[in-house]
């Protein structure tokens, strides 16, 4: 039986009929103590419309919702009927914001609707973005726009479809309610699919008040979640550590790969399990550069594209911080432990050469392949060259079938593919294609894979994200078929391979609320 909130009194009532309009919520959460969360209604919205569903993630998550009517998804959906069994939660966390500590931060904008346990075995939660205040919300107004909403969703199933752990998008809703920023805006309501909300600002929240029980719990309770191999370590909270360092640090090598700049790092923003969580001011470079910042309000560079492991590792620090009375009841003794598990830079070298290597065809990499990565990157820095585009001509510069079939006519561009990068690069590189054991032809599919055709480039999303304001969602619809085979060359999709204009390049992004 489907139980009804009626938004914004105190009452529960029981709308709809029989077990059919049911989640099989399986909520772990709810079994820590209440200082971990408050338990939130979602507010009234006036016209709750879905425009986006994520049938293959639902069906991933074993949600069958065919009995839903489309207006019971929209309503579920913005939070206008929780089923039985939802948990609507606002979680409590802190966090390191640009390095300065903020002891209470908290959901102030988000709702845990519950936890779904899937056929694959693995634990989500499910949660509402835009639902409304909350305690937490800080004098804010706990809502969203459309842009926001529209550009998490293109943002996180691209990143899912390029092969990077993220949370995932599940639904999309306008609530035909204006939401007030420096104009009235379309306001939204998205819904987020995570292997949890843990971040590294929930252990700071226990830690910041030496709440060490709770603590204690919050560890556990992440252990159990996320790394039940570190039960068996012979200090359970010290596997932890390196584990998520770990879990970081090939995180970060695959945003690197990609061109991604998170944006905004804070310890709040970086979740336990590993994957990218909240996209807000993050984007993907058009022009190459080390120290690429988008962020308006990352005046020094702190989280620039070139410095983001480094950041990942002062995060780690933070948790590390937090783990110290779990680990040994001498605290010196303690910090000396968790410092020699702080090393995911060891880690990141491995995995950012591996994946680096792959984008130039180079199945095993060497140490020294290195030189090869950073002369073409340096290469694409000096000559202010597109990323994805320069690394995808390189693909097709040694892919001899699509040499010979696309450019037969074409003999100016075959040369200028032939000789693709600088001369010294190219010796360089050819010369270690050879020497590896594989064929050209497998370098060549080892690079097609590793090199997306497709990346949710910012001018684009700004184009959805303009036509969505205005209710045409069909920007947003093609963006996101296109970006579900990002390796894949569609003729069709032709117009989402380009670099921005000048006049369209996006130089500053803003914080997604
Ligand atoms: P973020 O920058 O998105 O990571 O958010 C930082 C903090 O601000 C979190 O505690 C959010 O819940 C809170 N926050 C962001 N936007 C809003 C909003 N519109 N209303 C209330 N709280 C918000
Ligand atoms: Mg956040």
């Amino acid at each position: 039986m489907a139980i009804f909130y009626e938004p914004g009194c105190g009452e529960v009532s029981t709308l709809g009929s029989g077990p059919e309009l049911m989640i099989a919520f399986d909520n772990t959460y709810t079994s820590l103590p209440e200082k971990f969360y408050v338990r939130v209604k979602p507010e009234e919205v006036s016209q709750p419309q879905l425009f986006a569903f994520n049938e293959e993630l639902a069906r991933k998550l074993g949600l069958d919702l065919s009995s839903f009517s489309e207006e019971q998804r929209a309503a579920l959906f913005t939070g206008q009927s929780l089923p039985e069994g939802a948990s609507s939660l606002s979680l409590a966390y802190a966090g390191h914001q640009f390095g300065q500590f903020n002891p209470q931060l908290g959901d102030g904008r988000a709702l845990l609707l519950g936890e779904v346990l899937a056929p694959d075995g693995k634990r989500y939660d499910i949660q509402l973005k835009g639902s409304g205040a909350t305690p937490w919300s800080r004098g804010g107004d706990g809502k969203s726009w459309v842009g926001p909403v529209i550009r998490e969703y293109i943002l996180s199933e691209a990143m899912h479809h390029l092969g990077v752990p993220t949370t995932r998008a599940l639904a999309a809703a306008t609530t035909g309610d204006p939401v007030y920023r420096e104009s009235p805006l379309p306001g939204g309501i998205f819904t987020r699919v995570a292997s949890s909300h843990i971040r590294i600002g929930t252990f700071e929240f226990f830690a910041a008040r030496r709440d060490i029980e709770s603590l204690r719990r919050l560890a556990d309770y992440s252990i159990d979640r996320h790394y039940p191999q570190c039960k068996q370590a012979e200090n359970p909270y010290l596997a932890f550590l390196e584990e998520v360092g770990r879990k970081h640090a090939a995180l970060v090598a695959k945003w690197m790969s990609l061109g991604f700049i998170h944006g905004v790092m804070n310890t709040d923003n970086m979740s336990i399990s590993g994957e990218t969580i909240d996209y807000g001011p993050c984007a993907f470079m058009d022009t190459f550069s080390n120290e690429k910042v988008f962020s308006s309000i990352d005046r020094g560079g702190r989280h620039a594209y070139g410095n983001q492991i480094r950041i990942a590792q002062w995060n780690l620090v933070q948790l590390a911080n937090c783990l110290v009375p779990l680990v040994d009841p001498d605290s010196s003794r303690s910090v000396e432990k968790l410092q020699e598990c702080i090393g995911p830079l060891d880690v990141y070298d491995e995995e950012w050469l591996r994946k680096m290597a792959a984008k130039f065809g180079i199945f095993e990499p060497r140490p020294e392949d290195a030189k090869i990565v950073q002369t073409f990157l340096s290469y694409l820095e000096q000559q202010r060259l597109d990323f994805t585009i320069e690394f995808r001509r390189l693909t097709d510069s040694i892919d001899a079938a699509y040499a010979r079939d696309s450019l037969k006519d074409n003999e100016d561009k075959y040369q200028e593919y032939q000789n693709h990068g600088p001369k010294d690069f190219r010796e360089m590189w050819l010369k270690r294609l050879e020497e590896q054991p594989q064929s050209l032809e497998q370098a060549a599919e080892r690079m097609r894979r590793s090199n997306p055709v497709y990346i949710p480039r910012n001018h684009q999303v700004e184009r959805a994200i303009q036509a969505g304001v205005a209710g045409d969602y069909s920007v947003f619809d093609r963006m996101n078929e296109c970006l579900q085979a990002p390796f894949e060359r569609r003729q069709d999709f032709a117009e989402f391979e380009l670099a921005p204009e000048p006049e369209e390049e996006v130089r500053a992004t803003f914080c997604g609320t």
